[in-house]
């Protein structure tokens, strides 16, 4: 008899429909998998006879074909456990037909008969070609949010096919939760920050206009804490963005809110020690993502940036400027989201006493070194240079109260406001070709730009990130205005004053 179970597999954060046929018949007994099956896939021929034997099943003295069609679509990981041992009780007649039809799954099984959850679930769910669809417990609520199926959610393969035996009763249907979109992480509020003017202004233009931020300083001047708090003062994500982020975590195999849909900016700070796999992504056979694309929508927190290995470093330029990451292994490729706001954190030199500063111990050729891996393209990227040093104690502890995380995410919502009105995010954003219409400049601000430009406190390259930059200042300080007005002097001066050369951030270059 021949069975059929619509299933999927995973690619990166994109899922392909599998069909698992099952066909039982004579012959040598035995249960054989052929349709392009990759070792973990291959292995699900132990995991299913075991978990079918400890719930109960009958393993059949009969010859067992499982052929996972298109034949040409490389099948990977376990995840088609579950629908090989569905078809296979079809097949050998332990199960009716009509009990499975128009029933597609997704599993992982335990020895047990467990029903586990597997990365990428929600894409496995949303590309299965059935109504309905049985999907592990855990994962189930992300995949009722994004997937448009009917979502089963199955603990076990036992009470499952119980269910099915008794008029073909499909586990109960997870409903999609509404998310809570005032639900913020607890990292932290700007409240905490005091003493520290400079910094509070460079995460408030950061937030406000999407501007990556690089934060110059001694170990102990508070880089973590100050980029921790980043995250809460950006705005929730949009739908679209909501479902994106959730395919990626699913795929990442990262744990999801319990309403199952990502909808606050993710944070991650991966260590510089981190393998290149992880950090960039294309790990396992399925490339999973890395944390760049698991910051997608979020911050990517670099602490100690010049630690990180050149060839990361690199890898950086792509989703920089192109908002993705394309990741390959062993003949086959796919494209990634990788769309963050980059936050590095930096010491001035190796040793992290810094430049001209007498306990500096790093020899010339360290500071060179140093200098080199950092300078140029990437650290141009950063809109934002500044420099953080320890607060003053005595201020820290009798100065005014500072504002807090909700106060200053109103400004920045308005700033947003306006930057919707340019048909873009954030200010950041701004095409080149929309620089002269966004960003025009009065007279004054165009003579200080030219001496800056002359004076090669600016290059070429910076001149259109301060500009963008300007532009958020003046946002915040007007956010009534028309989002075409010109950039005053005091926005541009501004703005080259949290953009620090980059021969001060590099010390030694
Ligand atoms: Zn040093």
């Amino acid at each position: 008899m021949l069975a059929k179970v619509p299933s999927a597999v995973v690619t990166g954060v994109s899922g392909t429909p599998v069909l698992v046929e099952v066909h039982a018949g004579r012959g040598l007994p035995g249960l054989t998998i052929v349709g392009l099956p990759d070792a973990s896939c291959r292995e699900a021929r132990d995991r299913v006879r075991a978990a079918l034997i400890q719930s109960g099943f009958d393993w059949k003295d009969t010859r067992v074909t499982v052929n996972l069609s298109p034949s040409e679509v490389r099948k990977q990981g376990a995840g088609l456990d579950l629908p090989i041992a569905l078809g296979y009780l079809v097949a050998t007649e332990q199960v009716k037909p009509a009990d499975l039809a128009g029933v597609g799954a997704v599993g992982e099984l335990g020895l047990d008969g467990s029903i586990r959850a597997v990365p990428g679930l929600v894409c496995l769910a949303e590309a299965t070609a059935a109504e309905h669809v049985i999907v592990p417990l855990d994962g189930a609520p992300a995949a009722a949010r994004i997937a448009p199926r009917i979502v089963h959610g199955a603990g076990d393969l036992k009470s499952l096919v119980a269910g099915l035996c008794a008029g073909g009763r499909l586990p109960a249907v997870v409903e999609p939760v509404v998310p809570r979109h005032d639900a913020r992480p607890d990292l932290g509020d700007l409240a905490d920050v005091r003493a520290q003017p400079v910094a509070r202004f460079a995460l408030e233009l950061a937030a406000a206009g999407g501007h990556h931020l690089l934060l110059v300083g001694p170990p102990g001047a508070g880089k973590t804490m100050l980029a921790r708090r980043l995250v809460g003062l950006l705005p929730p994500l949009d739908p679209a963005t909501a479902a994106v982020v959730t395919r990626v975590h699913s795929a990442a195999g990262l744990r999801l809110p319990a309403c199952g849909l990502v909808t606050q900016p993710p944070l991650r700070a991966p260590h510089h020690g981190a393998s290149q796999v992880g950090l960039i992504g294309g790990g396992g056979a399925t490339l999973r993502p890395g944390e760049v694309s698991a910051s997608h929508g979020g911050v990517l927190f670099l602490d100690e940036l010049g630690e990180f290995p050149p060839v990361v470093l690199d890898a950086l330029r792509q989703p920089l400027e192109e908002g993705l990451i394309r990741v390959a292994r062993a003949g086959h490729a796919t494209t990634l989201p990788a769309r963050f706001q980059l936050v590095a954190a930096m010491n001035p030199c190796p040793c992290g006493a810094g430049r001209g500063d007498a306990g500096c111990r790093c020899t010339s050729a360290a500071r060179g070194r140093y200098a080199r891996r950092l300078s140029g393209p990437l650290l141009d990227r950063f809109d934002l240079r500044v420099e953080v040093q320890p607060p003053d104690p005595l201020l820290m502890l009798d100065g005014p109260p500072e504002e807090s995380s909700d106060a200053v995410r109103a400004r920045v919502d308005r700033v947003r406001a306006l930057a919707a009105e340019r048909g873009v995010r954030a200010n950041a954003e701004i095409a080149d070709h929309e620089l002269e219409r966004w960003t025009p400049l009065t007279d004054d601000a165009r003579r200080d730009l030219e001496s800056a430009l002359r004076s090669g406190l600016l290059t070429g390259r910076g001149l259109r990130r301060i500009r963008l930059l300007a532009r958020t200042v003046q946002d915040l300080r007007d956010p009534v205005a028309a989002p075409d007005v010109p950039l005053t002097a005091a926005s541009v001066m501004a703005a080259l004053g949290m953009r620090m050369p980059m021969s001060t951030v590099v010390g030694a270059a």
